[in-house]
């Protein structure tokens, strides 16, 4: 671990350090874990020995916000309008947040590679349109980087991303996109062959679109359970998130497991700003 850290020299944040295929695979083993003296180590199951298979070493907490479409009239909790999407990403930026993406995060909880300060992780869920037309000149206009988890059979559906904004989104350096299934199905309902579908198809399909390989995913409504989460491993991913709220912990969630925080339509710049809390607190 000490000779990939002095390998990868610290680099300014909007790009990632490496990609995470490009790293060396250092998962610590189950054997591996009989060593460790750890909280979870007692009585686990079957969810607390997924995770601890895949037991990252570093310990931090990082927000990892989740937001969905954007419209100039929005009317549903996951519909927000440019002008606070706006106003949030100028609070991020005058209070000193750093947009990391995730195979940064991937990094940091792997090979200890060093987070900045306030790191905090941009999500997108479904795939709209919006984020590209929206979105993306926001992003840009701050200089943050963000993660698009987009459902592989809504490309190129009316109000969805096309396949071009997806490659341009790729080749801007400033997206990653990575799987939120196939067909948006609630993972939990299927049967096997169509679980291992979901999660293989969508990573295999996205892949060749963006020509870059998808190593992340979200579940749809954030609901997975014990093959749920077997599979996502066995697929290959290397992180996922789900729904719960609040701060990224990935020493004790584990990498498939990491938590967000959903910002809803009319959240008050104060509240954003009380979400965040944790990042800010003593300064
Ligand atoms: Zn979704």
């Amino acid at each position: 671990m000490i000779f990939v850290f002095t390998l990868i020299a610290y680099t300014p944040l909007e790009s990632p350090v490496v990609k995470a295929t490009e790293v060396p695979d250092i998962k610590v083993s189950l054997d591996d874990l009989d060593h460790i003296n750890h909280p979870h180590m007692q009585t686990p199951s079957v969810i607390e020995q997924i995770q601890r298979h895949s037991l990252p070493w570093a310990d931090f907490y990082i927000p990892i916000l989740e937001m969905h479409d954007f419209n100039s009239n929005p009317k549903t909790p996951y519909t927000m309008s440019p002008a606070q999407l706006s106003e949030e990403m100028a609070f991020l930026k005058s209070h000193g947040f750093h947009t990391v993406s995730l195979d940064h995060v991937y990094n940091a909880i792997h090979h200890n590679l060093p987070l900045p300060s306030r790191p905090i992780v941009l999500t997108f869920d479904d795939g709209y349109e919006s984020n590209f037309i929206i979105a993306a000149p926001i992003l840009k206009k701050y200089g943050f980087c963000a993660t698009e988890f987009m459902v592989s059979s809504f490309v190129n559906k009316p109000g969805f991303l096309t396949e071009a904004q997806l490659k341009n989104m790729t080749r801007s350096h400033i997206w990653e996109i990575e799987s939120h299934t196939v067909s948006h199905s609630d993972l939990t309902k299927l049967k096997k062959d169509e679980l291992w579908n979901e999660l293989s198809r969508s990573k295999d399909d996205l892949a060749s679109i963006v020509q870059s390989p998808i190593h992340y995913f979200s579940y749809p409504y954030g609901a997975y359970n014990e093959p749920v989460l077997r599979d996502v491993e066995r697929t290959g991913y290397l992180l996922a998130v789900r729904t719960n709220q609040g701060y990224a912990h990935p020493m004790t969630d584990g990498p498939f497991l990491l938590n967000r925080i959903a910002i809803h339509q009319g959240l008050s710049i104060a509240d954003y700003a009380k979400l965040l809390s944790r990042s800010t607190a003593g300064n």
